[in-house]
């Protein structure tokens, strides 16, 4: 049987959207109203992890399930809301043995596993500062992120510890303890069992009264365009959460949701840990890294009624070709989503082909702290698009002129760089440590988002491309995003990315990076072929001239194509902070 043809199950089928008129809904908004999705603490305390775990006991809900991990093998494990608070309550009374004071830094360095997840609340709960990192970062990338971020606890595993953390621990005299999520008989010198002093601490710890701006997050970014940022998270970013799990991923108290970012990057932690417990619902973790099979049995066997992914991820789907889904039934699948990267228009039609739905891009930032444009459940997607802004936030087209004021510009399909008006409430509060390059993200009470994009007079909004990786070529600005979406609509395309060399006549070339599907083999014949495709849907100014056949394009490990990284070794050129880059274009894994 194939998706398309599957009939939606009872709940997919009766779940009105939680935005149903966004005209009207976008008019109205108003924020003190809308702060009053959370419960609060007394005296005007906000506390993430009160939100997201301790308040749903109060409302009965205690022994609904929060949590249903799959590990890499073996049976799922379940961990109850009321689990989870006392699991919480319990690390925040380690920290408190071991004299941790709020505000403190406390950085999480494991897979995706319950100790994490714990951990990361459990922080919020004792009113430190917790700042999550991918654990398969090499030691450097490690070392420098905690020594930016102050780290003063690490809770890791003993395999990454001795691997990853003890080879320069004694250079950080700052870093107080190192908690061990595995227990294990060798506790390596310097390092506590987290499990035994879970065992014997508080279960009734108390969540602390933080203030709304304390800071609870500290997130890097993705390293895509440059060093990682550590952007600086608030307690009040809760409100936001919530309201953006409302309404662009559509999260409903009885669905069974799945994230697949890990929590080192702001998806995982903002929607693959927050909103969705805020929300109350079950979500599935998988230890597991990607594989196409084991995620269309999760999809089907978990039951997942919304799920949240990334463009690389749907790639790679469809690069396992279509015989493979059409194995598996999926009647509970109800909203899909994706983040991180455009999601070109191919991918929409695939899903809705493949999947009997179609995927709903929407575009956010680390800086943001959460979705800011979406293509929303109830309203017509536009493939290609990013979406519209969500009620709360206000977002426009600006151009810098050579003073750097910003103008605003009216003009449908003019594009000039995405700029928010400040004062949502997960809006970063810092880049740690670099106070001169987070003003300069500011102008006028609008945040300057460093990407290209235009709107459409239906108030969609369109990406174009990172300000840094826009191509000027013969008087045309050429978005490397449009070039791909079309090269990877033809049949014998996998992924590509497309840079500008520089050229003396037309300013710069555009030259593209071309990885192909499985049963296709590099060409002279198929190269000639996909820059005949390549004109025939762009016209000559714009498609590229040359193309590269490549096994794999670099990425961040969030997944994101590194340009820059294949423009610096085109040009010959110091490649930068690689220190999130996963693997090289020869396939070798860093
Ligand atoms: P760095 O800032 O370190 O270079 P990064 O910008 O990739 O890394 P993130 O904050 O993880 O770090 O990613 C945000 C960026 O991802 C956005 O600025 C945008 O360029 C891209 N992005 C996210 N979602 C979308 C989307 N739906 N469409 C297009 N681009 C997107
Ligand atoms: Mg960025």
């Amino acid at each position: 049987m194939h998706f398309a043809t599957t009939t939606k199950d009872e709940h997919a089928a009766t779940v009105t959207p939680n935005l149903t008129n966004y005209a009207e809904t976008y008019r109205d908004f108003d924020w003190q109203d809308a702060s009053s999705c959370i419960d609060g603490l007394p005296g005007s305390a906000i506390n993430i992890t009160y939100e997201a775990v301790d308040r749903h006991l109060q409302h009965g809900y205690g022994d609904k399930t929060a949590i249903r991990w799959l590990p890499k093998s073996g049976a799922p494990q379940t961990l109850s809301y009321a689990k989870l608070a006392e699991q919480t309550s319990r690390f925040a009374s380690v920290l408190q043995m071991l004299g941790i004071r709020k505000g403190d830094r406390i950085f999480g360095l494991a897979g995706r596993t319950p100790g994490l997840y714990v951990a990361l609340l459990g922080s919020l709960k004792y009113g430190a500062v917790f700042s999550p990192l991918f654990s398969a970062f090499g030691p450097e990338p490690i070392r420098s992120r905690m020594s930016i971020g102050d780290a003063r606890l690490l809770v890791t595993t003993e395999r990454l510890y001795r691997k990853k953390v003890m080879p320069w621990r004694d250079q950080m005299p700052g870093l107080q303890h190192v908690l061990l999520i595995d227990t294990s008989d060798n506790l390596p010198e310097g390092c506590h069992d987290l499990d035994r002093l879970l065992a014997s601490a508080d279960p009734t710890f108390p969540v602390e009264a933080t203030d709304p701006e304390d800071m609870a997050l500290l997130h890097f970014t993705s390293g895509t365009t440059g060093t990682p940022k550590g952007a600086v998270h608030a307690h009040q970013a809760v409100i936001y959460h919530i309201l953006s799990g409302r309404y662009a991923l559509d999260l409903h108290r009885d669905d069974i949701y799945w994230c697949t970012a890990d929590p080192g990057w702001v998806t995982g932690t903002s929607y693959g840990v927050i909103a969705p417990l805020c929300h109350g619902l079950t979500m599935v973790i998988d230890e597991a890294e990607f594989d196409a099979t084991r995620w269309y049995e999760i999809l089907q066997n978990e039951q997942v009624s919304v799920w949240y992914t990334a463009p690389t991820a749907i790639r790679m789907l469809m690069k396992a070709g279509d015989d493979l889904p059409a194995q598996y039934n999926l009647p509970h699948l109800r909203f899909i989503a994706s983040v991180g990267e455009p999601l070109n228009p191919e991918a929409i039609l695939w899903s809705e082909r493949v999947l009997g739905l179609p995927f709903h891009d929407n575009w956010w930032q680390t800086e943001t702290g959460g979705i800011m444009l979406a293509n929303f459940a109830a309203a017509p997607i536009k493939p290609g698009a990013m979406g519209q802004p969500l009620p709360g936030i206000e977002a426009a087209i600006v151009h810098r002129d050579r003073d750097g004021q910003i103008h605003f510009s009216d003009t449908p399909d003019d594009v000039g760089e995405l700029a928010l008006k400040c004062g949502w409430p997960s809006m970063f509060r810092a880049y740690l440590n670099a106070e001169e390059r987070y003003h300069s993200c500011f102008q006028d009470g609008w945040y300057l988002s460093g990407d290209l994009a235009y709107r459409d007079s239906e108030g969609y909004f369109w990406f174009v491309g990172r300000a840094d990786d826009v191509i000027k070529s013969a008087g045309h600005l050429v978005g490397p995003f449009e070039v791909e979406s079309v090269l990877i609509e033809h049949p014998a395309v996998a992924e590509a990315a497309v840079i500008g060399i520089p050229d003396k006549v037309v300013g710069e070339q555009v030259k593209a990076y071309v990885a192909l599907k499985g049963d296709y083999k590099p060409s002279e014949i198929l190269r000639k072929e996909l820059i005949g495709h390549a004109r025939k849907h762009l016209g000559a100014s714009i498609s590229p001239k040359e193309i590269e056949f490549r096994d794999n394009l670099p990425k961040t490990r969030s997944g994101k194509i590194m340009r820059r990284l294949l423009k610096a070794r085109e040009l010959g050129q110091p490649v930068g902070d690689i220190s999130t880059l996963e693997s090289d274009e020869d396939g070798a894994r860093k």
